[in-house]
């Protein structure tokens, strides 16, 4: 039988249906592109239609084994039929478990589980802060973050979000928050004071652009939290856990923050972020002060899990830096093929080239040939496939950017691609 039939929708594999539905029915926040996915095999996508797409966005970094890879099913089955919800007030093996596994890779001493991003940001802001104003004063609550940066959508990171564009109109944001330029360390050294409980970096951003960190601003930001009795917190939501060919984008300035944010693959597409934190906050939210009642489940524990024990057991890490670095290749000899294409930048398999010229009629005009691209920033072209692409899916990604980077304004895609595949 379809599987379709058996959600008993009626628009069966209508995709115009669809999408008007959606139209009708889902709140306008996204710009979503006009076709209607079905499933997803390794790093292909297909839709409806059963037309293929190659992933080099992985959902947004989220996919990093790609898509049903046979040893994350049979985990997913086998604790689905165990369970798959827990109040986090009763202990289940996995979450533990997953917690210290964790710790070992990042050097740190516990861990607190939640659902997305945001609310991993949101717990480690409560958590600056209460030790803040703990162990200090009620006045240390300052918060030093980095324009550009991206943090999530909700209140609280939103507020340390360096992008305008993203609170307009939802304000007030949080109080006591300085922005400051990443890699400036005179903007960082006047910002940090006795007052501030926080200093929040992604080392590698993402939705900013893809932009790095020096390793002499992550060490300065170290130096400079541990003076003034602040948190250094590193959010690699993004670049953690395998996406840059280490576990973490931060591990070559041989900094380790005193919090850690990780989210994204971690659930293996599950909802699943972690706090992790050194041994001295391992008591500072205290008893009942934080909490998720989705948070950390044992489903989503026993995938996080399972992708650690893959990423390991099949050196997913020399992978990613290997094709990383072809992606980097292919990269540079698109910048200087192409005038459009200003500058390449980022490691392993977290990377962008950024136009001068808006992204996104190529991202159409590759979804119109079958390869997911991404944007960010209007245009910059954003490459977060999943960690398990090789050379040939680079390639053909690769070539398909260079045809359309050669049509005048990315106008006469069509014509140009006939050409080129006679
Ligand atoms: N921090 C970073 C670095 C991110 O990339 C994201 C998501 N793009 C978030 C936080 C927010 O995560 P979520 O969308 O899961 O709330």
């Amino acid at each position: 039988m379809d599987p379709l039939s058996l959600c008993q929708d009626p628009l069966g594999r209508d995709s115009s249906a669809i999408l008007e539905r959606d139209a009708d029915c889902l709140l306008p926040v996204y710009a979503r592109y006009p076709i209607v996915m079905e499933r997803g095999k390794g790093v292909y996508l297909f839709d409806i239609d059963g037309r293929p797409y190659l992933d080099m966005m992985a959902g947004l970094g989220v996919n990093a084994l790609g898509h049903a890879h046979p040893r994350m099913l049979a985990a997913m089955a086998d604790q689905a039929e165990r369970i798959v919800h827990l109040s986090p007030q009763y202990s289940n093996p996995h979450p533990g478990h997953l917690a210290e596994r964790l710790c070992d890779l990042a050097g740190m001493a516990g861990a607190f589980f939640s659902t997305g991003g945001s609310e991993a940001v949101e717990g480690a802001l409560k958590l600056a802060r209460s030790l803040g104003s703990r162990n200090f004063s009620p006045r240390k609550h300052g918060i030093v973050a980095l324009r550009s940066s991206y943090h999530g959508r909700t209140f609280g990171s939103l507020s340390v979000t360096g992008q305008q564009k993203y609170q307009a109109d939802f304000g007030p944001c949080l109080p006591g928050v300085s922005f400051i330029d990443r890699n400036d360390l005179g903007q960082l050294e006047a910002a940090v004071s006795e007052d501030t409980c926080a200093i929040l970096i992604e080392p590698l951003l993402g939705e900013g652009g893809v932009h790095e960190c020096h390793a002499d601003f992550l060490q300065a930001a170290r130096r400079l939290a541990t003076r003034h009795g602040a948190a250094l917190i590193f959010d690699e939501i993004q670049s953690g856990l395998g996406r840059t060919g280490r576990w973490f984008a931060s591990e070559p300035s041989g900094v380790r923050p005193d919090i850690l944010i990780l989210g994204k693959p971690l659930g293996g597409g599950l909802p699943l972020s972690a706090i992790l934190v050194t041994d001295e906050l391992f008591h500072a939210f205290g008893m009942a002060r934080h909490g998720s009642t989705l948070g950390g489940s044992p489903l989503a524990c026993r995938l996080g899990l399972e992708f650690l024990a893959i990423m390991e057991e099949e050196d997913i890490l020399a992978c990613v830096a290997d094709t990383g670095a072809y992606l980097s290749m292919r990269l540079a000899e698109i910048v200087s093929d192409h005038d459009v294409a200003v500058e390449a930048r980022g490691t392993g398999l977290m990377q962008a080239v950024e136009l001068a010229a808006p992204a996104r009629p190529i991202v159409e005009a590759a979804l119109a040939q079958g390869v997911m691209l991404n944007c960010v920033q209007g245009n910059v072209l954003r490459f977060l496939p999943p960690l398990i692409i090789d050379r040939s899916h680079v390639d053909q990604a690769m070539d398909l950017l260079a045809i359309l980077l050669e049509v005048p304004h990315f106008a006469d895609a069509d014509r140009l691609l006939a050409t080129a595949t006679k």
